[in-house]
């Protein structure tokens, strides 16, 4: 096998990739882990719903993970996947170097779409959450305002009173909400603001946020609902089916996209994004490619 010739080349490190990355590598596979660095999972920073991981930040599982595969001979290159071509072995660009391999995974993940708020650094993934799964837990009887541009803030603000907490505002910025819609809120007991976020407050605890026109709402949470965008601008030119609205990679049971041998996990397929799932889909793909790549 050539210097860059491996069995599998995985893109993104986040645990669906290393997941993916440990089991190749348990094979005895040659595995490259390619990884910009980032990515959604290093900005969680208490992860707690994660079985058998004492809750942590998501970087420190991240990191774990890293000089984990590494343990067992992946090669770890921190490196940007800018192209892939498929022809009858995937071709993966980077800026440094070509590699080749029979199998890809893409673990690439997504990335946030709400707007950069003034203060937001300081509270991000403390008390401004963006991820009910994940943190709609930490929201439970606080004061809490939804801050979003869609009727999904407004289907959230719904859920959100159903699970965590009586308290909450709704903050909607430049969408504003049909009569009728707005009587639902009044009916649910959910205040309902037309607004633009201009800062967070507070200096080391969030107390509310300032819009545009002056006002200040009293806050001690912020769920942000904006939606996230996959990572997958390298990925353009291959025909790959997609999900009409998110442009989520459609897969098959074993993580297989509609290109074959290209497999797909986390944040970027179809389905629920969490740290479990995704490492999850990394093992299922992992043993999946080991069986292809198995000569009987
Ligand atoms: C603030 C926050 C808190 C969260 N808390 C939790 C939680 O408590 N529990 C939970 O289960 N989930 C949590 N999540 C969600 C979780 O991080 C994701 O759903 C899940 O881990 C996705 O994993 P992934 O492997 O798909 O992607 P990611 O973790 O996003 O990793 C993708 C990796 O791919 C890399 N990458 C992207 N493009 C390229 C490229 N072109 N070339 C090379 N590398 C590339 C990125 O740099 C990144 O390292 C949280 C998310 C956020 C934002």
């Amino acid at each position: 096998m050539g210097k860059n010739r491996y069995d599998c080349i995985i893109i993104g490190a986040g645990p669906g990739g290393l997941q993916a990355a440990i089991h190749l590598a348990r094979y005895n596979r040659r595995v490259l882990l390619l990884d910009q660095g980032g990515g959604r999972t290093r900005h969680a920073r208490r992860l707690e719903n994660y079985l058998g991981f004492e809750p942590a930040s998501g970087k420190k599982l991240v990191d774990i993970g890293i000089r984990q595969v590494k343990s067992f001979g992946v090669e770890f290159k921190s490196e940007q996947a800018r192209s892939l071509q498929a022809e009858n072995i995937f071709a993966v660009n980077t800026d440094q170097a070509d590699y080749q391999a029979p199998y890809i995974v893409v673990s690439s993940g997504a990335r946030e779409n709400h707007p950069l708020i003034k203060g937001m650094n300081r509270f991000f993934a403390r008390t401004i959450f963006t991820c009910v799964d994940c943190d709609g837990y930490r929201t439970t009887n606080k004061k809490l305002v939804i801050l979003g541009d869609s009727l999904e803030a407004f289907r959230l603000a719904f859920a959100m009173k159903q699970m965590f907490t009586r308290d909450i505002t709704l903050i909607l910025s430049p969408h504003s909400l049909p009569v009728d819609h707005v009587d639902l809120l009044l009916e649910e007991d959910i205040a309902f603001v037309a607004g633009k976020p201009e800062e967070f407050l507070g200096e080391t605890d969030l107390t509310g946020i300032r819009l545009a026109d002056g006002q200040e709402i009293t806050s001690e949470v912020v769920m942000l609902s904006y939606g996230y965008t996959i990572n997958d601008s390298f990925l353009t030119g291959l025909p790959l089916k997609r999900e009409s609205g998110s442009n989520k990679l459609i897969t098959d049971h074993a993580g297989e996209s509609s290109v074959k041998n290209l497999f797909a996990l986390g944040a970027l397929r179809v389905g629920r994004a969490q740290a479990i799932i995704a490492a999850g889909q990394g093992a299922m793909v992992g043993i999946e490619i080991n069986h292809r790549l198995l000569e009987l």
